[in-house]
C-alpha cells in the first residue's frame, strides 16, 4: 500500500554532517552517549536542518549517567532559542556504543513527544566512518510507537547535501 511508504525526508548540508558527526564523536570521549537538537525549518514531508544544538549547551548533566538525559528544567533554554532564531526542532540525534537500534528508554521517553518527530541514531559512538546503512532513523507516530526509516531505507530518507 502507497500510503505506507512514508515521504520524509530530513536535510542536513553535508558542512553540518560532518561537524556533527565529528563533534559528537569527541564529545563521547570514548566513553558516554552525546546528543542534539536539530534545528531548522520543517516543510511538509521536507526537515532541513540549520543549527545544531548540542546537549550538553543546554543541561550540564546531560551525559553524566552514560546514556544522554535532558533534565525537564533545560528545555526552557531550547524554546526560548526556538522563538528567538525562529527555528523548529527537526530532529534529535544521539550516538550509541554499538549498533543504531532504539533502546526500550529511546522509545518510551521520545525527546519531543510530537508525531513525525524524528529521533537520528548513530552507531559506535559516531566513529568514522559513520556509515549510511547502520545509522538509526525513526518517526514518532505518537503512543511510544514509531516507524523505521533508518538501516536500509536510509538514502531515501537522509539527504546530506548543499
Ligand atoms: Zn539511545
Amino acid at each position: 500500500m502507497l500510503s505506507l511508504l512514508s515521504r520524509t525526508k530530513l536535510h542536513i548540508p553535508a558542512r553540518l554532517w560532518v561537524e556533527l558527526t565529528t563533534t559528537l564523536h569527541s564529545k563521547t570521549e570514548g566513553v558516554h552517549e552525546s546528543g542534539a537538537f536539530l534545528l531548522g525549518r520543517i516543510n511538509g514531508c521536507s526537515r532541513h536542518v540549520v543549527e545544531i544544538v548540542y546537549y550538553d549547551a543546554i543541561d550540564s548533566n546531560a551525559y553524566k549517567s552514560g546514556v544522554v538525559v535532558i533534565h525537564a528544567s533545560s528545555f526552557g533554554a531550547l524554546w526560548a532559542h526556538c522563538r528567538e532564531t525562529e527555528f523548529q526542532v527537526v530532529a534529535d540525534v544521539h550516538v550509541h556504543v554499538g549498533s543504531a537500534r532504539q533502546s526500550r528508554a529511546d522509545k518510551e521517553h521520545p525527546m519531543i513527544a510530537q508525531k513525525r518527530h524524528l529521533a537520528l541514531i548513530l552507531p559506535d559512538f559516531a566513529a568514522p566512518p559513520v556509515e549510511a546503512e547502520r545509522i538509526g532513523l525513526y518517526e514518532y507516530r505518537g503512543c511510544h510507537q514509531w516507524r523505521n526509516l533508518g538501516h536500509g531505507r536510509i538514502a531515501r530518507h537522509l539527504i546530506i547535501g548543499i
